[in-house]
């Protein structure tokens, strides 16, 4: 029975396909391409946890970054390692695939190239930026880490320290609107 066809041939020579690459890889390549990709959900819900307030692909910045705190002038960029060429020799996300290894280099090299003119725009604007690597997203306690020594005390934290050192009665610390 062949009731499903191959719906894979797609205009070759224009592009190639996915199948330059090991399947168990082809999957992760896919979703990191998109938005709300699991490395980045892992980001924001650990920002959440934190207690540190977000905004997600904000119009109107270069690149339009992944998460963009603003108020601390923040901005956190999640890159697929695949994609973005991590350049760590240990990731082994990022090695090339075995065909048309020039096609792919010179193709993710663009969004390398992208990447560090959004960064330098945005450093320029006087943002911070932050890069957390896919494979980087896997230890937590890392990635804990690298977020609060990025962004400094959450404002949770600073609330429940000013409370318990100054005993502020609730209401005092009112934002000015
Ligand atoms: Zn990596």
């Amino acid at each position: 029975m062949a009731l499903r066809r191959s719906s894979s041939s797609g205009p070759r020579g224009t592009r190639p396909l996915f199948d330059d690459v090991p399947p168990s890889r082809r999957r992760n390549m896919k979703a990191v391409k998109g938005k709300d990709t699991a490395p980045e959900l892992t980001v924001r819900r650990l920002l959440y946890a934190l207690g540190y307030r977000h905004r997600l692909h904000v119009r109107g910045l270069p690149g339009r970054p992944d998460i963009v705190l603003a108020g601390r002038r923040a901005v956190i960029e999640i890159r697929g390692c695949f994609w973005h060429r991590h350049p760590d020799p240990n990731c082994r996300n990022a090695v090339l695939p075995a065909t048309r290894r020039e096609w792919w280099a010179q193709k993710l090299d663009a969004n390398v190239a992208r990447d560090a003119r959004n960064q330098k725009v945005l450093e320029a604007m006087g943002w911070k930026v932050l890069v957390i690597w896919e494979c980087e997203t896997r230890d937590v306690a890392m990635l804990t880490l690298q977020l609060t020594q990025f962004l400094g005390p959450s404002k949770a934290a600073q609330e429940e320290n000013e409370s318990r050192s100054a005993q502020a009665p609730l209401g005092h610390t009112l934002l000015h609107d």
